[in-house]
């Protein structure tokens, strides 16, 4: 059996392999008891070795010599919340890195059963966030219910029980990426029935995966597929989308008149600072 630092190290050289990194992107930590190792930053990862290899705690502060990567918060945000998580592996593989940068994500909901039990509901696309605390917050809810991300205009960050597992969960969201493009021109995936879903969440909670499938269903959907609210001037009894007042209150029927909230929206509009 390879050390865990062994398995980093050819971890990083692997990413490099197969196309998925470019100077000095990605990075690979994996947990060791109360500390990680990680891949130093500013690095190629062709060139990683186990003596590279540096050493964080659970704070991020490095524990003897070298200099940890910006990244970094994003996989503190996963072991924290994730206590069955023995790696983190962010990489920038060019076709789910085509998705992060463009329109819309066509692997966010699943296409082939093995993509639900391997990473859960959906593979959410994130927001651009800022490096660190913003990137950090954005991520956070989706720890638990899932097992890989799309970083918005950025890449991927997969995470698994070990080394093995997070690479494979990487190589498989690229893997879907590539499909995902190829029937592009096909009209585009067809995504799964979703009454085939919740099935196939229980066989991954069983497996002791994320989340209780029940739980898994409505969290997803209530993080990705919730109507946002609109503020608007009058209330839409008959739409979905919550209605909100300016400056966030409730709009119940006959609060002001429709000519005060315009009035009060425009001002709003002009005097913010952007
Ligand atoms: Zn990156």
């Amino acid at each position: 059996m390879k050390t865990l630092r062994v398995q980093v190290a050819d971890t990083a050289r692997r990413l490099h392999d197969a196309g998925w990194v470019a100077n000095h992107d990605g990075n690979v930590t994996a947990r060791d008891g109360a500390r990680f190792i990680a891949t130093p930053t500013a690095t190629s990862k062709r060139l990683i070795g186990e003596r590279d290899l540096i050493e964080v705690d659970a704070r991020g502060q490095v524990v003897g010599a070298g200099k940890v990567f910006g990244e970094l918060g994003l996989h503190l945000a996963v072991y924290e919340r994730r206590p069955d998580v023995g790696c983190v592996i962010h990489a920038h593989p060019p076709c789910a890195t085509a998705i992060s940068a463009s329109r819309g994500n066509p692997i966010e909901r699943p296409f082939i059963a093995e993509a639900v039990v391997s990473l859960g509901a959906r593979i959410p696309k994130l927001a651009y966030a800022q490096p660190g605390e913003p990137a950090r917050q954005a991520l956070a809810p989706w720890c638990e219910l899932v097992d890989a991300v799309i970083l918005g205009n950025h890449g991927v960050l997969a995470w698994g029980a070990d080394v093995e597992q997070a690479l494979l969960r990487l190589e498989l969201v690229e893997h879907l990426a590539r499909i995902a493009i190829a029937a592009a021109p096909l009209g585009g995936v067809l995504p799964l029935p979703e009454a085939a879903i919740a099935p196939l969440l229980a066989a991954r909670a069983k497996a002791g995966i994320g989340r209780a499938a029940d739980r898994a269903v409505a969290t997803a959907a209530q993080l990705l597929d919730a109507p946002r609210p609109v503020v608007a001037c009058a209330p839409a009894p008959h739409s979905p989308v919550p209605t909100i007042a300016p400056g966030g209150a409730e709009l119940a029927p006959g609060d002001r008149d429709l000519a005060q909230v315009v009035r009060e929206e425009i001002v709003r509009a002009l005097s913010r600072p952007d």
